[in-house]
């Protein structure tokens, strides 16, 4: 197979301080993001998707599928009682490949940005009927801003850790009105996760039902935590396979890899798939390596915290000042994408140590804005 690289200058490819420093700007200000925002509702919210077949897990006891199970109907048991090591390929891959339903799998990874763009409408929506009931022409005055990352589980779903937060309307970073509280966001959010979902030509797409949501407020001195563990991330080595890194070629480029044969199998059902006229306009072929996931891996709206443009823009200025006064002539080096991107990773990593510290430090399930002021 012909090696390819993607090279980029190395003053674009974001730093893990600048990507760190995005997320935070819109938490805790920052970056043009006034600090006053740390009143405001701010929620992080972790989505899953749905099972598609029992597969080997290593749960917080470190046990799998200890207790009796049932056998599918190919006569496999559906029980493990090993327990896994955290690099044994076999978490994440079913118990019986013939009950995974591969073709829906790769479907919902194909929808989650729509299923998620649609679940955004549905909670502005309801968020605005709760500001005022029956007014539909003139939008009350609030913004819900977010900022999402997806990533990858183990069994190749994707999955999304999303920082949202409630401002007031227009440009400047007002608080949003009182009626709409971090307890009322919460509200919505649960419901409308819940219960919602998209009809596709292929069927319903919905969110699974475990998900997270905790209060961002809850996080102690959040401006030193954050700050503490970006100092101790910068020191962190990153690695892992590059072999979903970007788009496959041929066939052949994914039926001759090595690792876990449950991602290769996604990968061939994403590539397979394409070859069926009612997948056609999907473009699932472009992104087997993505197990069919068709979005962006970090996404936010305009108004959560500074641009990743401005962030490279500072960069390039710097990068000019320092050397010969020609941005193009630097290092290049190699930039991982997709699957292994490490700095998707490192930001969902962090999202996630965020909205644990914030379950962690809460001292009420979910605090309001109107205390909170
Ligand atoms: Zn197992
Ligand atoms: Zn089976």
């Amino acid at each position: 197979m012909p090696l390819s690289v993607f090279l980029v200058p190395i003053y674009t490819r974001p730093t893990p301080g600048s990507w760190s420093q995005l997320v935070s700007a819109g938490l805790i200000g920052g970056k043009g993001v006034p600090a006053s925002v740390r009143a405001h509702p701010r929620l992080f919210l972790t989505l899953t998707a749905p099972s598609f077949g029992a597969v080997h897990a290593r749960r917080t006891d470190g046990s799998c599928r200890p207790g009796p199970q049932p056998s599918c109907s190919h006569g496999r048991s559906l029980q493990c009682q090993t327990r896994h090591d955290e690099k044994d390929l076999k978490v994440g891959s079913p118990l019986c490949d013939a009950c995974f339903d591969y073709v829906d799998a790769v479907l919902w990874n194909a929808e989650a940005s729509r299923l998620w763009n649609r679940t955004l409408e549905q909670i502005r929506r309801r968020l605005a009927a709760h500001l005022a009931p029956g007014l539909d022409d003139n939008p009350p005055g609030f913004r819900l801003s977010y900022l999402k990352v997806a990533e990858f589980q183990r069994r190749g779903l994707v999955h999304f850790h999303v920082v949202l937060r409630l401002d007031g309307g227009g440009e400047a970073f007002n608080p949003p009105p009182r009626e709409l509280t971090t307890e009322m966001l919460s509200i919505i959010i649960k419901d409308v996760v819940g219960e919602f979902s998209i009809t596709t030509p292929h069927g319903e797409i919905a969110w699974g039902p475990q998900f997270e949501l905790s209060d961002a407020s809850a996080l102690e001195r959040d401006d030193l935590r954050i700050a503490g563990y970006l100092a101790k991330y910068a020191t962190k080595s990153i690695d892992g396979t590059k072999d979903f890194a970007r788009s496959f070629r041929a066939r052949s480029n994914i039926t001759s890899l090595n690792g876990s044969s449950h991602l290769r199998q996604l990968a061939l059902t994403a590539w397979d798939l394409a070859l069926e006229p009612e997948f056609e306009e999907m473009n699932l072929r472009a992104h087997a390596h993505a197990f069919g996931h068709r979005g962006q891996l970090i996404t936010k709206s305009r108004h959560y915290s500074t641009r990743f443009l401005d962030l490279r823009a500072t960069r390039a200025s710097y990068m000019a000042r320092e050397s010969t006064g020609d941005p193009m002539s630097g290092t290049f080096i190699f930039e991982g994408r997709g699957y292994d991107d490490p700095h998707t990773v490192e930001v969902a990593e962090f999202l996630h140590w965020l909205s644990l510290e914030a379950k962690k430090s809460a001292p009420r399930p979910h605090a309001t804005a109107g205390e909170e002021q």
